[in-house]
């Protein structure tokens, strides 16, 4: 069981873990800096300084929020999949599309083998890490979604550009396994965009972590779970954390038929709302999970990286959730 592999790894985590899918809102400063050094009237050290500060407003801001896992707020990375494909060998920059709202990116084009350059995310992990006590994630995205948010113009199919990109993520983990990091969360929102292809991206994430000790959560959203379940469960990984805290009933008969085998991470803050949630809906959300499945196999986030909300809505929706999490605690104990 999942529990038993956290005490493996050390890590003696209390009922209902608490973390945040990923990414936190970037303060204004460091906004108005990311726009600045593209004119050259910011220095790329002078924006170092000032992602390294809001990283560490966003650590301090968790530990005061109680959270057990942490992360570092990718306060460094704009969208998910161009992070790491330019820096990554065999990509190039295309042209900007729309990811969602008024986002855009430039969509990644693999224009030969894809190569893992050296570390990518360790020196920011070893250094958030050396902030605080808590235990703090290492944050990938997986082969997958690296494969479907990039135009191939070298792989023979959507497979082969998979398992390659599966071969190099793989390189990226075990550089952070080897700087101490013992939870990894990988990102693989694309994961339901394509049933058929579920089994190689099993194949995949099989090629990432097989025989590399982690406790490992996937994170997937914008998704359609029936369309992949319960072949979701064949994911080599202890947690699976879906974006849907909406529908836990629908949940439920799902998982009647098909027992979830896994530990969930329960969704429990709409990140595309700006309000913020009462304290109380949060906790029935929590407690409707808890009718899912046994307490002592789910954990508690937002249901996606909260970069759309502001710093104070995030921190707002982030202490309800905190209030929600130790009222069930206390109930359940
Ligand atoms: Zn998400």
């Amino acid at each position: 069981m999942s529990r038993a592999r956290l005490k493996t790894l050390g890590l003696d985590l209390p009922l209902l873990p608490t973390s945040t899918v990923g990414s936190f809102p970037k303060p204004d400063y460091l906004m108005e800096a990311r726009a600045k050094v593209a004119r050259h009237a910011v220095t790329p050290a002078e924006l170092d300084g000032l992602e390294r500060r809001a990283t560490e407003f966003w650590i301090r801001a968790q530990e005061e929020l109680g959270l057990d896992v942490l992360v570092d707020g990718e306060q460094y990375r704009g969208d998910m999949v161009a992070y790491f494909a330019e820096k990554m060998g065999g990509f190039a920059r295309g042209g900007l599309v729309r990811s969602y709202g008024t986002r855009y990116y430039h969509k990644p084009v693999i224009v030969g083998e894809v190569r893992w350059p050296g570390p990518i995310t360790v020196d920011w992990w070893r250094w958030t890490q050396s902030l605080t006590a808590k235990p703090v994630k290492g944050m990938l995205t997986g082969p997958y979604t690296l494969m479907d948010w990039s135009f191939d113009d070298h792989y023979p199919n959507r497979k082969a550009a998979c398992l390659a990109l599966a071969r190099e993520v793989r390189k990226e983990l075990a550089a952070l396994l080897e700087a101490g990091a013992k939870v990894v969360q990988i990102d693989e929102p694309a994961l339901s965009v394509r049933p058929e292809e579920l089994p190689f991206a099993v194949e995949a994430m099989n090629l990432v972590v097989d025989g590399l000790p982690a406790y490992y959560i996937v994170h997937a959203c914008f998704g359609a779970f029936e369309t992949i379940y319960p072949g979701l469960l064949d994911l080599p990984v202890d947690n699976l954390d879906l974006a849907i805290s909406h529908s836990a009933l629908d949940l439920l008969a799902m998982f009647e038929k098909n027992p979830f085998t896994k530990d969930l991470s329960l969704g429990v803050l709409d990140v595309h709302h700006h309000g913020v949630e009462p304290p109380a809906e949060v906790k029935a959300r929590i407690m409707r999970g808890a009718t899912v499945l046994p307490a002592e196999r789910i954990w508690v986030d937002p249901d996606c990286g909260l970069k759309t909300r502001t710093v104070d809505e995030a921190r707002g929706k982030l202490a309800a959730m905190m209030t929600a999490v130790r009222e069930v605690r206390a109930t359940l104990r």
